[in-house]
């Protein structure tokens, strides 16, 4: 049985008791368009039942929500000669850029180099060790849960 959250826009997306523009839809998952379009095609997935983010998910749930997400991506693909390849993006926590508190992924697609959508990170590899990425390493394989 889904559990969905009375006071949570996507749930009511799910409900269908505010509207959405859907792309896709099946007994565990639903995807439909960002209403901000970041670019043409722009589409979120979420799973359906209220869970906030990635660390909420079973097993289970990633397996299920994860796997639609290459039959909804070629659709895109196929939907526009012009998307030359597609950004697929999950924010987890505020500090993440998350602002919707109902876990849902970004299927973001591409045109061109100045479509719209832009993401950066640092390279640090100068301050790193291979002795430092190995210690990182092991502290999150010793936090692997069965
Ligand atoms: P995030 O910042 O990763 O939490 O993304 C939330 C996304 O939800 C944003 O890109 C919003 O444009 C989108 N969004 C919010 N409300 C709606 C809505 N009613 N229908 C479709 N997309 C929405
Ligand atoms: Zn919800």
């Amino acid at each position: 049985m889904n559990k969905l959250n009375d006071d949570c826009i996507f749930c009511k997306i799910i409900k269908n008791e505010i509207p959405s523009i859907v792309v896709y839809e099946d007994d565990d998952v639903k995807a439909f368009l960002d209403i901000s379009q970041v670019t043409p095609g722009h589409t979120l997935v979420i799973p359906k039942t209220h869970v906030q983010n990635v660390f909420e998910y079973s097993d289970e749930l990633g397996a299920t929500i994860f796997s639609r997400i290459p039959k909804i991506a070629k659709a895109i693909k196929s939907s526009d000669k012009n998307i030359k390849g597609m950004n697929i993006c999950q924010n987890n926590g505020k500090l993440a850029y998350q602002s919707v508190m109902h876990s849902h992924i970004h299927l973001v697609p591409r045109y061109t180099a100045e479509d719209g959508f832009s993401m950066t990170w640092a390279d640090n590899t100068d301050k790193y060790t291979s002795e430092k990425l190995q210690s990182i390493a092991d502290n999150i394989k010793n936090n692997l849960e069965d």
